[in-house]
């Protein structure tokens, strides 16, 4: 395992979702999830996170491993699938059951809409829960029992924020919107969760991603600080963004890079496209992730979301 010069035990890592092709915007912030661990000399690993139900496809996971390796990205020992640890993920939920720091919910997300109180006031994933199932069941099998429906557990947020510092936007106050889930009502992990036990048990010290994770963090320390597991330190950079300044998606057209591949783009010269995407690189370089390494510096990304269509690539 590399040893950064001093002499702290630096871990990174990729996590992709495989629920689509990788796209110009997801492979922005892997590359420089993989820039700011290599350039210090870290490890990085790679995690599937392949549990997302119905979004994750068929075929997917081997594609998104393709296209990372296309770009020249790397990583130490094999990749690990969220699928093959479902059972540390129910170890956790037992652990947070045991201090009741969880209850059972079977809220479905209609009801939450027509109870929230402020319906203007959303989480990251919705309308803020309002706590209806707080104290409502003294058991899981007493909320089956006595409404006949499969409870999700939620998490008792005891307070409004978790302040933390991020590595590039700096002090965040770390507002944490209501009781969030962290089992779903199919017995399946929620993101917070496995993200939380995953990182901790590889021993990750540093996350990079995109910014629309950033009002997950405060949920993610709650959930280290319950399990008396230590945090990573976190950086989370701009999206890549459509040309109506939304995040980048099927819409905006295809950045796929298997599609640009197949258009000819070669990866060096995707790679000169991202770095120029990430302030690191004139227009029109081509290089590789690993030419990127010696002058790295995450300030030279711009602080605003950038524009990343495909125009200049196919030029
Ligand atoms: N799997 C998530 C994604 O592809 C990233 C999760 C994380 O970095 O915490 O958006």
């Amino acid at each position: 395992m590399a040893i950064p010069s001093n002499g702290v035990r630096l871990v990174g890592r990729l996590a992709p979702s495989p629920t689509g092709a990788l796209h110009l915007g997801n492979a922005r912030t892997f590359l420089l999830a993989w820039l700011s661990v290599r350039a210090r000399g870290g490890t990085i690993l790679l995690r599937v996170e392949d549990i997302d139900g119905p979004r994750v496809k068929p075929g997917a996971t081997a594609a998104t491993v393709a296209d990372l390796r296309w770009l020249g990205l790397d990583w130490d020992g094999d990749a690990v699938l969220q699928s093959s640890r479902l059972t540390d993920y129910a170890a956790a939920v037992g652990k947070l059951l045991a201090a009741s720091r969880v209850y059972p919910c079977v809220c479905t997300r209609s009801e939450i809409e027509d109870a929230a109180s402020a319906p203007h006031e959303t989480a990251d994933d919705g309308p803020v829960y309002p706590g209806t199932c707080r104290g409502r069941f003294a058991s899981i099998e007493a909320a089956c029992v006595e409404t006949g429906r499969e409870p999700a557990l939620r998490f008792r947020v005891d307070r409004d924020a978790v302040p933390f510092e991020d590595a590039f936007r700096g002090p965040q106050r770390g507002r944490v919107a209501g009781d969030f889930v962290v089992q779903k009502r199919d017995g399946g992990p929620a993101y917070q969760l496995a993200v939380v036990v995953d990182d901790a048990e590889q021993g990750v010290t540093d996350v990079l991603r995109a910014d629309d994770l950033l009002p997950s963090t405060p949920r993610q320390l709650l959930l280290y600080q319950a399990l008396g597991l230590p945090p990573p330190s976190f950086c989370h950079v701009p999206l890549v963004v459509g040309e109506d300044g939304l995040r980048l998606a099927k819409r905006h057209g295809d950045t796929s890079l298997r599609w640009l591949r197949d258009q000819g783009v070669t990866a060096d010269r995707l790679g000169g496209h991202l770095a120029f995407l990430c302030g690191l690189r004139p227009k029109g370089t081509k290089c590789t992730p690993r030419e990127l390494l010696r002058d790295f510096d995450l300030d030279k990304l711009p602080r605003a979301p950038v524009r990343g269509d495909e125009h200049g690539l196919l030029a």
